[in-house]
């Protein structure tokens, strides 16, 4: 909610400046500023007749008035007195920088999370809040967006996949001498499995592992025809229930192929050769880090919410905790569940 916040007062000052930045008055002051209009107004009020004001105060109180709403001086739009009206319009209230995140979070959850209209309904004794502004604000509810989000996302038929295996014989870590991907096409969530071997066997069993929770793709893109074919045949053998999966041949790309560099330099700056030590970290920074191609990490992507990474009370996002690959190599961990594999 803070985080939402900063965003939302940063694009608010962005947007003021660009729109009015050749008004002397800001539309939105700050609460300073604010403040000191209301004197303006007070004072210029205090004179008794128009003639002891200067031009620039008379237009000043041909705009702003003080009045006092809910036991509180605001800044409001000044009303001109029209003798034949029956009953004199209310101006409306003139809303401070510091104040309007709270107030249109507060109409936005009133209205039961309400689009733009309703919000700017909502809003209607305010002066200085533009369905604009609103709208800017609409982006930063986390609800809001992750609903449109989901509803926006195109339901794919044909779920492709792509795996391959990263040669490791020359940096074996104890049994292991390669490193399998796996990449779901649509997220570009992947997996990294250390292996011993690269048998039929071997493979079927990772894909086992992973098809079992995350189900089977319709297409399979494989570095090699062969392997993927066989293994696919023993994976039948070992789950009857599995559909046809067209295969295709595609070589790891760049991003794949970082793993590697990315496990070297950890070797290095672990001074370790167990990089299957290190290969579930990397893993989790790959998918917790934006990807070009989504506007999203991966991990949002597949599972719809931020992948959050639990220091026990203290909760932060894997980007705060490793986002560049510094950090990553400082703060790697040696979790031995790789072991299993
Ligand atoms: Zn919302």
């Amino acid at each position: 909610m803070e985080e939402a916040q900063e965003h939302f007062e940063e694009s608010l000052d962005k947007f003021l400046k660009r729109r009015y930045q050749h008004v002397r008055i800001p539309v939105i002051p700050p609460k300073s500023k604010y403040l000191q209009m209301c004197a303006r107004v007070l004072r210029g009020k205090a004179k008794t007749k128009t003639i002891e004001l200067s031009p620039s105060d008379y237009l000043f109180l041909r705009k702003y008035d003080v009045a006092l709403r809910d036991g509180q001086e605001r800044l409001v739009e000044a009303v001109l007195l029209q003798p034949m009206a029956i009953q004199p319009r209310v101006g409306k209230i003139y809303l401070y920088k510091e104040e309007i995140f709270d107030t249109l979070h507060k109409a936005h959850i009133e209205t039961g999370h309400g689009n733009a209209d309703d919000v700017m309904r909502h809003l209607k004794p305010y002066q200085n809040v533009t369905i604009n502004i609103v709208h800017m604000f609409l982006k930063y509810c986390k609800e809001c967006t992750e609903n449109t989000w989901k509803e926006e996302l195109p339901i794919k038929e044909n779920n492709v996949c792509q795996i391959g295996l990263i040669d490791m014989h020359e940096h074996p870590d104890r049994q292991y001498k390669h490193i399998f991907v796996f990449r779901d096409n649509s997220t570009k969530f992947i997996l990294l499995y250390p292996l011993v071997g690269t048998s039929t066997e071997i493979v079927a069993k990772v894909l086992l592992d992973i098809f079992t929770i995350f189900g089977a793709p319709s297409e399979l893109m494989c570095d090699n025809m062969e392997l993927t074919g066989n293994t696919i045949q023993e994976l039948g053998g070992l789950w009857p229930e599995l559909k046809d999966i067209s295969l295709k041949f595609q070589k790891l790309d760049e991003q794949l192929l970082d793993v590697k560099d990315s496990l070297m330099s950890w070797i290095k700056d672990k001074k370790s050769s167990k990089w299957s030590e290190g290969l579930r970290q990397l893993q989790l920074r790959m998918n917790g880090t934006n990807h070009s191609d989504l506007s999203c990490s991966p991990y949002e992507a597949m599972f719809g919410r931020k992948l959050n990474v639990d220091n026990g009370e203290k909760k932060s996002t894997i980007e705060a905790v490793c986002s560049q690959k510094d950090d990553f190599k400082k703060n790697i961990e040696c979790n031995n569940n790789n072991d299993l594999m």
